[in-house]
């Protein structure tokens, strides 16, 4: 037996997967991966596939990225963990330095975590005790838009809105006020994106209005909905939301775990909008890829809301064991280094017009309805049907075709449902580009044909 086939199997009996039907492995096969390098993973056999998703929109630069491989191992030798209550170390407070140098201005604190969803459970949190600390006793509720996806722990799913994530856990989930989505793919055919989110935003303002004394937070994706299909909005949106947070005193929550750290086309989405939330969760990319580590960046103005004597019980008291992991931070440094000193935001500009000119050949195509793009992110639209856009049924599984057949030539994709979608690490190259665009094609052939 191969050792591919034999890890397989050992993996089988003693592993349950994430966000997988145990099952599927009967007929598809576990890929076992035993290197990493550059954008390529390869497997026992010497098969190489390129990463086209970041293996979950995370890494950046590369897999064992020589930089970040020389930072981590300085750390190693130095502190590998230290608990940061009552406890600091150097790494911590250069991250939280630099971090907070990038970030929308106004963002003054870090609190750390080690993943999305907690990053999200903590804004949430930050924002009710807030309140709370302030007297609005009245304050619970919290906004967050159709199609929207924040994580997949109770809080972070209750704010979230994708149904093969949440339904079945909604007896269990708080009650969240849920507002229609500006995601452009809705808008009237001759309707620009600015004007649909404008439109879309009536909704929104008419909840934070009439609701105000009620709502602590509004969450939401900056630009584009990840999990909910790669659906993408007008920044116009963020700006508007912006002002009547301010002007509804409520809080604004921006999840840019996802598209955080330039995927798209901004360090962060909330740029091109030129806000600033009053919480910023982030994850995935602050480590490029390598270490689990997530923060929720907020405000002088809410930490003063908590700052008191111990005995007023106004102190957060919210914990993880990892938070602050050195190592993590140390990662979380190198990747910052590399966009300040390899000029990768500019540098994407360049990338990002290859990646749209690869796929725009696309919307000809008879069961593509939408292909669209924001910075370093594309998606590619499956539908039945182009002209009234009926989707093919989720039962069809086409996306899945894509993904079996990509591998066959090299490539990870994983299609969201019908969406076939490109969030490659930056390091990827022209002629990559242009690959991965031929093998979706052939492989959106496949899946489309009956
Ligand atoms: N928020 C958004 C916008 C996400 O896309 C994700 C993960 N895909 C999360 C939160 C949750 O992050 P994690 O998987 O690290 O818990």
């Amino acid at each position: 037996m191969s050792i591919s086939s034999s890890l397989s199997k050992r993996d089988l009996s003693v592993l349950w997967h994430p966000c997988t039907q145990m099952k599927d492995h009967e007929t598809l096969p576990l890929i076992s991966i035993k290197r990493g390098e550059g954008i390529f993973l390869e497997d026992f056999e010497g098969n190489r596939y390129l990463d086209a998703i970041s293996s979950w929109w995370v890494n950046l630069f590369g897999h064992c990225n020589p930089i970040i491989n020389a930072a981590i191992k300085e750390q190693l030798d130095t502190l590998e963990h230290v608990m940061l209550g009552g406890f600091t170390h150097e790494s911590a407070v250069v991250l939280s330095e630099k971090l907070l140098e990038v970030a929308p201005k106004g963002l003054s604190k870090c609190f750390y975590s080690d993943n999305g969803s907690s990053a999200v459970e903590i804004a949430l949190k930050m924002s009710f005790q807030s309140w709370r600390n302030q007297g609005k006793l009245k304050k619970t509720k919290f906004v967050s838009l159709e199609n929207s996806y924040h994580g997949e722990t109770l809080g972070a799913l209750a704010v979230s809105n994708v149904a093969l994530y949440k339904q079945t856990f909604a007896p269990l989930l708080m009650d969240v006020i849920t507002v229609p989505s500006p995601d452009s793919y809705h808008r009237e055919l001759d309707e620009l994106s600015r004007d649909y989110a404008i439109r879309q935003f009536q909704a929104m303002d008419a909840v934070l209005s009439e609701r105000a004394d009620e709502i602590c937070a509004v969450i939401i994706e900056p630009l584009i909905q990840c999990a909910g299909n790669m659906r993408m909005y007008h920044p116009y949106y963020l700006t508007l939301l912006r002002i009547a947070c301010d002007n509804y005193h409520i809080h604004l929550i921006a999840d840019e775990v996802a598209v955080g750290f330039g995927r798209t086309g901004t360090l962060f989405g909330c740029e091109q909008a030129n806000i600033s939330p009053d919480f910023l969760c982030i994850a995935k990319g602050l480590t490029g890829g390598y270490l689990p580590l997530a923060a929720t960046l907020t405000t002088d103005a809410i930490y003063q809301t908590f700052y008191d004597d111990y005995h007023k019980l106004t102190g957060f008291f919210h914990s993880h064991s990892y938070t602050g992991n050195a190592l993590a931070c140390r990662a979380g440094i190198a990747t910052l280094g590399i966009f300040q000193q390899q000029g990768i935001i500019e540098k994407n500009k360049q990338l990002a017009k290859i990646m749209w000119a690869a796929v725009a050949p696309f919307k000809e195509h008879p069961n593509i309805s939408d292909v669209r793009q924001t910075g370093m992110v594309v998606a590619i639209e499956l539908v039945k049907n182009k002209q009234t856009r009926e989707p093919f049924a989720w039962q069809e599984r086409r996306g899945l075709k894509v993904y079996q057949y990509a591998l066959t030539q090299g490539i990870l994709l994983r299609p969201i449902g019908n969406v076939v979608y490109f969030i490659p690490p930056y390091i990827i190259t022209e002629e990559q580009i242009k690959q991965l665009a031929t093998v979706a094609w052939q492989g959106i052939q496949i899946a489309v044909t009956d």
